[in-house]
Protein backbone atom coordinates (compact mmCIF):
# COMPACT_ATOMS: atom_id res chain seq x y z
CA UNK A 1 0.00 0.00 0.00
CA UNK A 2 1.18 3.40 -1.20
CA UNK A 3 1.94 5.56 2.14
CA UNK A 4 -0.24 8.55 2.55
CA UNK A 5 1.43 11.91 1.98
CA UNK A 6 1.43 14.28 5.67
CA UNK A 7 -0.60 17.10 4.32
CA UNK A 8 0.69 19.28 7.18
CA UNK A 9 4.18 19.11 5.30
CA UNK A 10 2.96 20.33 2.58
CA UNK A 11 3.24 24.14 1.46
CA UNK A 12 0.04 26.11 -0.09
CA UNK A 13 1.26 25.50 -3.98
CA UNK A 14 1.73 21.31 -3.41
CA UNK A 15 -1.10 21.15 -1.67
CA UNK A 16 -2.76 23.02 -4.85
CA UNK A 17 -0.69 20.90 -7.37
CA UNK A 18 -2.37 17.94 -5.59
CA UNK A 19 -6.24 19.14 -6.04
CA UNK A 20 -5.74 20.24 -9.34
CA UNK A 21 -4.43 16.64 -10.32
CA UNK A 22 -7.65 15.43 -8.95
CA UNK A 23 -9.25 17.45 -11.30
CA UNK A 24 -10.99 19.87 -8.32
CA UNK A 25 -10.61 23.69 -8.65
CA UNK A 26 -7.50 25.51 -7.17
CA UNK A 27 -9.39 27.59 -4.81
CA UNK A 28 -10.26 24.37 -2.54
CA UNK A 29 -6.70 24.03 -1.80
CA UNK A 30 -6.89 27.44 0.06
CA UNK A 31 -9.70 26.48 1.99
CA UNK A 32 -8.39 23.13 3.03
CA UNK A 33 -4.87 24.72 3.81
CA UNK A 34 -6.63 27.29 6.13
CA UNK A 35 -8.56 24.42 7.68
CA UNK A 36 -5.41 22.49 8.54
CA UNK A 37 -3.12 25.36 9.90
CA UNK A 38 -6.22 25.58 12.27
CA UNK A 39 -5.57 22.21 13.48
CA UNK A 40 -8.81 21.28 11.41
CA UNK A 41 -9.43 18.18 9.29
CA UNK A 42 -12.58 15.62 8.24
CA UNK A 43 -16.00 16.79 9.11
CA UNK A 44 -14.08 19.63 11.07
CA UNK A 45 -13.57 21.35 7.26
CA UNK A 46 -16.83 22.70 6.87
CA UNK A 47 -17.06 24.10 3.55
CA UNK A 48 -15.29 21.23 1.49
CA UNK A 49 -17.81 18.80 -0.33
CA UNK A 50 -18.26 15.62 1.08
CA UNK A 51 -16.59 13.75 -2.40
CA UNK A 52 -13.33 15.56 -2.26
CA UNK A 53 -12.67 15.16 1.86
CA UNK A 54 -12.95 11.55 0.69
CA UNK A 55 -10.49 12.01 -2.24
CA UNK A 56 -8.07 13.10 0.22
CA UNK A 57 -8.12 10.81 2.36
CA UNK A 58 -7.37 8.21 0.15
CA UNK A 59 -4.23 9.74 -0.47
CA UNK A 60 -3.45 12.25 2.53
CA UNK A 61 -3.31 11.98 5.99
CA UNK A 62 -3.52 14.68 8.94
CA UNK A 63 -1.01 13.84 11.88
CA UNK A 64 -1.60 16.62 14.42
CA UNK A 65 0.52 15.99 18.04
CA UNK A 66 -2.03 14.63 20.32
CA UNK A 67 -2.56 16.31 23.89
CA UNK A 68 -2.08 13.48 25.89
CA UNK A 69 -1.01 14.87 29.04
CA UNK A 70 -1.42 19.18 29.93
CA UNK A 71 -0.37 20.61 33.36
CA UNK A 72 -1.36 24.38 33.78
CA UNK A 73 0.56 26.38 36.41
CA UNK A 74 -1.06 27.67 39.38
CA UNK A 75 1.44 30.69 39.52
CA UNK A 76 1.32 31.73 35.84
CA UNK A 77 -0.92 30.08 33.18
CA UNK A 78 1.89 28.41 31.96
CA UNK A 79 0.63 25.76 30.20
CA UNK A 80 3.01 22.21 29.58
CA UNK A 81 1.71 19.86 26.58
CA UNK A 82 3.08 16.05 26.41
CA UNK A 83 1.96 15.26 23.17
CA UNK A 84 2.04 12.29 21.17
CA UNK A 85 3.39 11.48 17.97
CA UNK A 86 2.01 9.12 15.18
CA UNK A 87 4.16 6.19 16.48
CA UNK A 88 3.48 6.84 19.65
CA UNK A 89 6.34 8.79 21.09
CA UNK A 90 6.44 11.65 23.18
CA UNK A 91 7.59 15.21 23.14
CA UNK A 92 6.92 18.16 25.46
CA UNK A 93 5.72 21.95 24.73
CA UNK A 94 5.67 24.76 27.11
CA UNK A 95 2.99 27.72 26.38
CA UNK A 96 4.48 30.86 27.68
CA UNK A 97 2.63 34.18 28.51
CA UNK A 98 4.47 37.18 28.53
CA UNK A 99 3.16 40.75 28.56
CA UNK A 100 4.06 40.76 24.18
CA UNK A 101 1.99 37.63 23.11
CA UNK A 102 2.18 33.58 23.88
CA UNK A 103 5.08 31.79 22.70
CA UNK A 104 5.48 28.53 22.72
CA UNK A 105 8.43 26.04 23.34
CA UNK A 106 9.11 23.10 20.99
CA UNK A 107 10.72 20.47 20.78
CA UNK A 108 13.08 19.50 17.54
CA UNK A 109 13.55 15.72 17.74
CA UNK A 110 12.43 12.71 20.63
CA UNK A 111 14.77 13.24 22.94
CA UNK A 112 18.58 14.20 22.01
CA UNK A 113 22.03 12.82 21.56
CA UNK A 114 24.16 15.54 22.49
CA UNK A 115 24.47 14.72 26.07
CA UNK A 116 24.82 17.72 28.26
CA UNK A 117 25.27 16.77 31.76
CA UNK A 118 22.50 19.11 33.43
CA UNK A 119 20.21 18.00 30.49
CA UNK A 120 16.90 15.57 30.89
CA UNK A 121 16.28 15.62 27.52
CA UNK A 122 19.02 13.76 26.81
CA UNK A 123 19.12 10.88 29.69
CA UNK A 124 18.37 8.32 26.97
CA UNK A 125 19.73 9.76 23.83
CA UNK A 126 17.81 10.40 20.54
CA UNK A 127 15.02 8.07 19.18
CA UNK A 128 14.40 9.85 16.19
CA UNK A 129 14.00 13.18 14.49
CA UNK A 130 10.61 15.46 14.29
CA UNK A 131 9.44 15.94 10.68
CA UNK A 132 8.75 19.64 9.65
CA UNK A 133 5.26 18.78 9.98
CA UNK A 134 5.59 17.91 13.55
CA UNK A 135 7.23 20.96 14.78
CA UNK A 136 4.29 22.84 12.93
CA UNK A 137 1.79 20.61 14.61
CA UNK A 138 3.08 21.63 17.84
CA UNK A 139 1.63 25.21 17.59
CA UNK A 140 -1.13 24.05 15.05
CA UNK A 141 -2.15 22.09 18.42
CA UNK A 142 -1.42 24.40 21.13
CA UNK A 143 -3.13 26.60 19.25
CA UNK A 144 -6.32 24.51 18.63
CA UNK A 145 -6.36 23.73 22.48
CA UNK A 146 -6.29 27.26 23.71
CA UNK A 147 -8.10 29.10 21.20
CA UNK A 148 -5.41 31.45 21.40
CA UNK A 149 -2.62 32.99 19.37
CA UNK A 150 1.12 31.70 19.67
CA UNK A 151 3.05 34.89 17.98
CA UNK A 152 6.48 34.15 19.27
CA UNK A 153 8.18 30.58 19.01
CA UNK A 154 11.63 29.64 20.60
CA UNK A 155 12.93 26.10 19.51
CA UNK A 156 13.99 25.36 23.07
CA UNK A 157 12.35 22.16 23.92
CA UNK A 158 13.70 18.29 23.51
CA UNK A 159 16.24 18.41 21.37
CA UNK A 160 19.26 19.77 19.15
CA UNK A 161 17.28 21.88 15.88
CA UNK A 162 20.85 22.01 14.14
CA UNK A 163 21.43 18.14 14.61
CA UNK A 164 17.73 17.77 12.61
CA UNK A 165 19.20 20.53 10.20
CA UNK A 166 16.83 20.38 6.63
CA UNK A 167 13.84 19.43 8.99
CA UNK A 168 14.54 22.62 10.95
CA UNK A 169 15.15 24.90 8.14
CA UNK A 170 12.14 23.54 6.59
CA UNK A 171 10.02 24.05 9.27
CA UNK A 172 11.47 27.36 9.68
CA UNK A 173 9.83 28.26 6.04
CA UNK A 174 6.59 26.98 6.67
CA UNK A 175 5.42 28.47 9.93
CA UNK A 176 7.00 31.86 8.64
CA UNK A 177 4.95 31.54 4.83
CA UNK A 178 2.17 34.27 4.74
CA UNK A 179 -0.55 31.30 3.69
CA UNK A 180 0.89 28.91 6.87
CA UNK A 181 0.86 30.24 10.21
CA UNK A 182 2.80 33.40 9.09
CA UNK A 183 4.86 33.60 12.27
CA UNK A 184 7.47 36.15 11.52
CA UNK A 185 10.84 34.75 11.57
CA UNK A 186 11.96 37.64 13.73
CA UNK A 187 9.56 36.38 16.29
CA UNK A 188 11.52 32.50 16.41
CA UNK A 189 14.41 31.63 17.99
CA UNK A 190 16.50 28.96 17.56
CA UNK A 191 18.87 27.56 20.06
CA UNK A 192 21.76 25.55 19.61
CA UNK A 193 24.63 23.51 22.18
CA UNK A 194 27.20 24.55 19.78
CA UNK A 195 27.05 22.76 16.39
CA UNK A 196 29.29 24.79 14.18
CA UNK A 197 28.94 22.94 10.89
CA UNK A 198 25.28 23.98 11.50
CA UNK A 199 25.57 27.53 12.57
CA UNK A 200 28.10 27.95 9.28
CA UNK A 201 25.02 27.01 7.40
CA UNK A 202 22.49 28.36 8.94
CA UNK A 203 24.17 32.09 7.97
CA UNK A 204 23.77 31.02 4.66
CA UNK A 205 19.71 30.76 4.51
CA UNK A 206 18.90 33.68 4.93
CA UNK A 207 16.55 32.95 8.05
CA UNK A 208 16.55 36.40 10.19
CA UNK A 209 15.57 34.53 13.16
CA UNK A 210 17.01 34.81 16.55
CA UNK A 211 19.79 32.61 17.20
CA UNK A 212 21.06 31.37 20.63
CA UNK A 213 23.76 29.97 21.83
CA UNK A 214 24.13 27.85 24.64
CA UNK A 215 27.43 28.60 25.84
CA UNK A 216 27.07 27.52 29.81
CA UNK A 217 30.92 28.28 30.38
CA UNK A 218 33.92 30.27 30.41
CA UNK A 219 36.53 27.82 29.17
CA UNK A 220 37.33 24.70 27.58
CA UNK A 221 37.85 22.80 30.79
CA UNK A 222 34.79 23.84 32.08
CA UNK A 223 32.39 23.66 28.91
CA UNK A 224 33.84 20.45 28.24
CA UNK A 225 33.45 18.88 31.84
CA UNK A 226 29.25 19.87 30.82
CA UNK A 227 28.88 19.18 27.45
CA UNK A 228 30.50 16.83 25.45
CA UNK A 229 29.95 18.85 21.58
CA UNK A 230 32.97 20.89 23.31
CA UNK A 231 35.14 18.16 22.50
CA UNK A 232 33.95 18.53 18.59
CA UNK A 233 34.14 22.37 18.73
CA UNK A 234 36.15 24.12 21.44
CA UNK A 235 35.20 27.94 22.46
CA UNK A 236 37.36 29.40 20.10
CA UNK A 237 35.28 27.67 16.71
CA UNK A 238 32.27 28.47 18.51
CA UNK A 239 32.60 31.96 18.76
CA UNK A 240 34.89 32.72 15.93
CA UNK A 241 31.40 30.86 14.10
CA UNK A 242 29.25 33.08 16.23
CA UNK A 243 30.97 36.42 15.31
CA UNK A 244 31.04 35.54 11.41
CA UNK A 245 27.26 34.65 11.13
CA UNK A 246 26.89 38.60 13.49
CA UNK A 247 29.09 39.97 10.92
CA UNK A 248 27.21 38.06 7.61
CA UNK A 249 23.38 38.34 8.76
CA UNK A 250 23.42 41.71 10.95
CA UNK A 251 21.54 39.44 13.61
CA UNK A 252 22.38 39.64 17.19
CA UNK A 253 23.41 36.64 19.03
CA UNK A 254 21.58 35.82 22.21
CA UNK A 255 23.70 33.40 24.77
CA UNK A 256 22.35 30.75 27.40
CA UNK A 257 24.29 30.38 30.54
CA UNK A 258 22.79 28.29 33.26
CA UNK A 259 24.00 28.73 36.02
CA UNK A 260 25.38 25.21 38.34
CA UNK A 261 26.48 25.47 41.64
CA UNK A 262 30.31 24.44 42.05
CA UNK A 263 30.88 24.36 38.39
CA UNK A 264 30.60 27.67 36.93
CA UNK A 265 28.77 30.62 38.94
CA UNK A 266 31.97 31.96 41.05
CA UNK A 267 32.34 36.12 40.31
CA UNK A 268 35.89 34.85 38.67
CA UNK A 269 33.75 32.96 36.28
CA UNK A 270 31.81 36.31 35.45
CA UNK A 271 34.92 37.84 34.58
CA UNK A 272 36.33 35.26 32.51
CA UNK A 273 33.21 34.81 30.79
CA UNK A 274 32.75 38.49 29.84
CA UNK A 275 36.66 38.75 28.27
CA UNK A 276 35.88 35.49 25.99
CA UNK A 277 32.65 37.37 24.61
CA UNK A 278 34.09 40.60 24.28
CA UNK A 279 37.01 38.86 22.72
CA UNK A 280 35.38 37.65 19.77
CA UNK A 281 31.90 39.93 20.04
CA UNK A 282 32.20 43.16 19.00
CA UNK A 283 28.76 44.55 20.07
CA UNK A 284 25.76 43.92 21.18
CA UNK A 285 26.08 40.96 24.14
CA UNK A 286 23.27 39.68 25.60
CA UNK A 287 23.28 36.91 27.82
CA UNK A 288 20.44 35.10 29.35
CA UNK A 289 21.29 33.70 32.80
CA UNK A 290 19.17 30.85 33.84
CA UNK A 291 18.61 29.18 37.05
CA UNK A 292 19.08 25.65 36.70
CA UNK A 293 16.46 22.99 37.05
CA UNK A 294 18.35 20.14 38.94
CA UNK A 295 18.66 17.24 36.97
CA UNK A 296 21.16 14.33 38.14
CA UNK A 297 23.93 15.53 40.18
CA UNK A 298 23.71 19.29 39.34
CA UNK A 299 22.86 21.72 41.62
CA UNK A 300 21.12 24.95 41.09
CA UNK A 301 22.86 28.37 42.54
CA UNK A 302 21.86 30.20 45.27
CA UNK A 303 20.15 33.60 44.20
CA UNK A 304 23.09 35.47 46.04
CA UNK A 305 25.48 33.74 43.26
CA UNK A 306 23.15 34.49 40.51
CA UNK A 307 22.85 37.84 41.45
CA UNK A 308 26.59 38.59 42.25
CA UNK A 309 27.21 36.80 38.76
CA UNK A 310 24.77 38.91 36.64
CA UNK A 311 25.94 41.82 38.55
CA UNK A 312 29.72 41.21 37.95
CA UNK A 313 28.60 40.82 33.85
CA UNK A 314 26.59 43.86 33.64
CA UNK A 315 29.40 46.22 35.70
CA UNK A 316 31.79 45.08 32.72
CA UNK A 317 29.50 45.83 30.31
CA UNK A 318 27.70 43.18 29.07
CA UNK A 319 24.08 42.61 28.80
CA UNK A 320 22.52 40.32 31.54
CA UNK A 321 19.25 39.19 32.46
CA UNK A 322 18.40 36.56 34.27
CA UNK A 323 15.57 34.41 32.83
CA UNK A 324 12.20 34.10 35.06
CA UNK A 325 11.09 31.20 35.89
CA UNK A 326 7.94 30.30 34.52
CA UNK A 327 6.11 27.07 35.31
CA UNK A 328 8.23 25.56 37.90
CA UNK A 329 4.97 23.83 40.13
CA UNK A 330 4.58 21.98 36.72
CA UNK A 331 7.92 21.02 35.61
CA UNK A 332 8.19 23.55 32.78
CA UNK A 333 11.64 22.78 31.86
CA UNK A 334 12.66 20.26 28.99
CA UNK A 335 12.12 16.99 29.06
CA UNK A 336 11.65 16.69 32.42
CA UNK A 337 7.68 15.38 31.80
CA UNK A 338 8.80 12.85 29.17
CA UNK A 339 10.94 10.92 31.51
CA UNK A 340 8.71 11.00 33.93
CA UNK A 341 6.13 9.39 31.62
CA UNK A 342 8.55 6.82 30.24
CA UNK A 343 8.75 5.85 33.80
CA UNK A 344 5.70 5.47 34.66
CA UNK A 345 4.92 3.22 31.62
CA UNK A 346 8.16 0.77 32.65
N1 LIG B 1 19.62 21.66 22.16
C1 LIG B 1 19.37 23.06 22.17
C2 LIG B 1 17.96 23.43 22.57
C3 LIG B 1 17.32 22.73 23.73
S1 LIG B 1 17.81 23.13 25.36
C4 LIG B 1 20.38 23.76 23.04
O1 LIG B 1 21.20 23.10 23.65
O2 LIG B 1 20.39 24.98 23.07
C5 LIG B 1 17.24 24.74 25.72
C6 LIG B 1 18.07 25.42 26.80
O3 LIG B 1 17.82 24.85 28.10
C7 LIG B 1 19.56 25.26 26.57
O4 LIG B 1 20.22 26.47 26.82
C8 LIG B 1 19.92 24.21 27.58
O5 LIG B 1 21.28 24.18 27.85
C9 LIG B 1 19.06 24.60 28.75
N2 LIG B 1 18.90 23.56 29.76
C10 LIG B 1 18.94 22.23 29.60
N3 LIG B 1 18.79 21.59 30.76
C11 LIG B 1 18.63 22.54 31.70
C12 LIG B 1 18.42 22.50 33.10
N4 LIG B 1 18.36 21.37 33.76
N5 LIG B 1 18.32 23.68 33.75
C13 LIG B 1 18.37 24.85 33.07
N6 LIG B 1 18.55 24.94 31.75
C14 LIG B 1 18.69 23.80 31.07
Amino acid sequence: MMEKTDILSLTLPEVEALITEMGEPKFRAKQIYGWITKGAWGDEMRNIPKSLKEKINTVCEFRLPKVKLKLVSKIDGTIKYLFELIDGECIESVLMRYEHGNTLCISSQVGCRMGCKFCASTILGRVRNLTPSEMLGQIIAAEKDTGEHISNVVMMGIGEPLDNYDSTVKFLRLVSSEDSLNIGLRHISVSTCGLVDGIKRLQGEGLPITLSISLHAYDDEVRSSIMPINNKYSIDELLSACRDYFDATGRRISFEYTLIAGKNDTEEGAVKLASVLKKYMHSGIHINLIPLNEVKETKLSTSKNVNAFKNKLISLGINATVRRRLGSDINASCGQLRRQSQKESL
